[in-house]
């Protein structure tokens, strides 16, 4: 007899699982989809445990009847598709008829549906064997519960991480959803409490505002391009308001997808504008002729391919490149400054000129190379101070030759050392803001901010709720009193998601916390400073631990020893 047999469906739909059901995030995910599919006007989504617990999504859609709700359980049961040739021209989210049958595989679920008001038909499956049906009385529309997710896999339930970052998985899903759709009315609970409730709009940009608040809106630039390609249209934010995370959400043809292409187009064309490692956020849709995009490439369909991708990056990189450059595009509220100094305030130094870091003036990523660092760190000072080259660099001279030393990084290492010192004893001063600040933050940040609190507190920042996704923000640490406090903010809470993201220990959350708030604090480069200022910081940086690198790690100090500059001018070598 053969070795080989056919797999039982029940080992295929738990393999199917693995595939289309990474984590909680991925149920509500395609849950909502089905909502959409089934024509919903209004989408409920409830998670407990960050989803890993229990997950609800209920619909006011067109629903199922008894037959249908048992056959909607079957794997490769779909009412999407009922040929070879539709899946060239796929309208609907759904198609693959695996969705369910995965959920179900891997949870205890229960599938309460009606076509109609009144009678209507409750499934309940556990780890994808049939519990019972029965007649169950409801409104028109289907809800699916699901309990227990990887309770069967123990393996996959190893890799769900905090309930936090599961729940911001979550909420990235629905606010992505409801970007799509803001015809559609959402609502997201988690533990009770409600993240988001919004109610269905006829504008997009209306919908962007409920979602990503008011804040953002006026960060952002329309972009809208048509070809006979296709058509791009959506929000960018102006460079000025690039963050280290930026929320992207890029959809084509209405649906959410994580592509590549689309991301490198838009990056591209802010080429130059934008500092290194940040991005800009973005809600950007691309609509294309259906049999020009394959999405039955991915089991979660997040993906993508595109039957002429060149043809798609140059459409999105045009429609991004016009949007920046027409100063006179429609644009949402006046762009404010990223280092714009607090209007108001005791405390207030001189604005210092934007200078993001990491730009090409201060130098690539990496680690420094070059005698420069080893030089730094047998010797350091006494410096003094010659002159400023181009604003940026002050030229000094010690025993050993000629220093150049980058101001913004050598500020920063200054500032970096003593604030963590600061933040390390619990002796950091603070700025009472004379007239407190509100910031409206986006839901996935709000969800993070819990996060990060008390690490900001500790930071010196002091800011309560002040209603639903909005901060009232009240002291600011007195290093960064005369920067925007919104926007150090909103990078910090950046930060915060980050680290949390990458599963950062406490420390490393602070190193960067830290490294961030010296960063924008810093002078920036191309700022004129006197001489006492300048020996004032060479003073400063002589003190520091590092005075080679900047926090990031890039080269603070440039050194070009007596020997060299002997050699340059054949000079006898060594002879003082
Ligand atoms: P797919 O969405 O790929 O068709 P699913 O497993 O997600 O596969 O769903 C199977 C079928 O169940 C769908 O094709 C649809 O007919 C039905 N269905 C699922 N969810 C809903 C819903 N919320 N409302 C109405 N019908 C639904
Ligand atoms: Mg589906």
């Amino acid at each position: 007899m053969g070795k080989i047999r056919l797999l039982d469906e029940s080992v295929v739909n738990r393999i199917a699982a693995g595939e289309v059901v990474e984590r909680p995030a991925s149920v509500v995910k395609e849950l909502i989809e089905n909502s959409l599919d089934a024509a919903a006007r209004r989408v409920e989504v409830e998670v407990q445990g960050g989803g890993s617990r229990w997950i609800r999504v209920a619909d006011d859609g067109e629903g199922m009847d008894r037959d249908d709700a048992v056959l909607a359980l079957q794997r490769h049961a779909t009412s999407k598709l009922a040929a070879v040739e539709d899946l060239t021209r796929i309208a609907s989210l759904g198609f693959r008829g695996e969705a369910l049958p995965s959920i179900a595989a891997v949870s205890e679920l229960r599938l309460s549906t009606a076509v109609a008001d009144g009678e209507g038909t409750q499934v309940e499956v556990r780890g994808g064997a049939l519990v019972h049906v029965e007649p169950c009385a409801r409104p028109r529309g289907t809800t699916v519960e699901v309990g227990r997710l990887f309770f069967n896999v123990p393996a996959r339930r190893k890799f769900l991480r905090t309930t936090a970052t599961e729940l911001a998985h979550v909420v990235r899903w629905v606010s992505r959803y409801a970007l799509a759709r803001p015809d559609v009315a959402f609502r997201l609970r988690s533990e009770g409490g409600v993240l988001l409730d919004v109610a269905a709009v006829n504008e997009t940009l209306e919908r962007v505002r409920q979602v990503l608040g008011a804040g953002r809106v006026e960060t952002l630039l329309r972009v809208e391009h048509e070809t006979d390609d296709g058509r791009v249209w959506g929000f960018s934010a102006a460079p000025a308001h690039a963050t280290a995370r930026p929320v992207q959400h890029g959809f084509v043809n209405g649906r959410a997808v994580q592509d590549r292409l689309l991301w490198r187009a838009v990056r591209d064309a802010y080429e130059n504008t934008l500092p290194a490692a940040q991005g800009a956020p973005f809600v950007l849709f691309l609509e294309l002729d259906p049999r020009e995009v394959d999405v039955n490439v991915h089991p979660q369909k997040t993906e993508v391919r595109f039957a002429r991708p060149q043809t798609v990056y140059a459409l999105v990189r045009e429609a991004l490149a016009r949007a920046l450059e027409r100063p006179s595009a429609p644009r949402y509220g006046a762009l404010r400054h990223r280092n714009a100094p607090a209007q108001e305030g005791p405390g207030r130094r001189e604005p210092v000129i934007a200078e993001p870091s990491g730009s090409a003036a201060t130098g690539g990523e990496g680690p420094p190379e070059g005698p420069a660092v080893l030089w730094g760190m047998r010797e350091r000072g006494p410096w003094r101070a010659l002159a400023q080259l181009r604003q940026s660099y002050i030229v000094a001279e010690d025993a050993g030759g000629l220093v150049l030393v980058d101001q913004h990084a050598a500020h920063e290492r200054v500032l970096f050392e003593r604030y963590l010192a600061a933040v390390q004893q619990g002796r950091v001063e603070i700025q009472t803001l004379l007239f407190p600040r509100t910031l409206e933050l986006e839901l996935e940040s709000w969800v993070a901010i819990e996060a990060g609190r008390e690490e900001l507190a500790r930071l010196g920042f002091r800011f309560e709720p002040f209603g639903r996704r909005t901060l009232r923000v009240d002291a600011v640490p007195a290093v960064a009193a005369h920067l925007d406090p919104e926007a150090l903010l909103r990078e910090l809470v950046d930060e915060v998601q980050h680290a949390r993201a990458v599963a950062a220990d406490s420390a490393a959350l602070r190193r960067r916390l830290v490294t961030t708030a010296a960063c924008r604090a810093a002078v920036t480069i191309r700022t004129p400073l006197g001489a006492e200022q300048m020996q004032q910081l060479l003073d400063d940086l002589a003190t520091t631990d590092h005075p080679q690198t900047c926090p990031h790690g890039r080269p603070a100090l440039f050194r070009l020893p007596l020997e060299e500059i002997e050699r340059a001018f054949r000079r006898p070598v060594g002879r003082r």
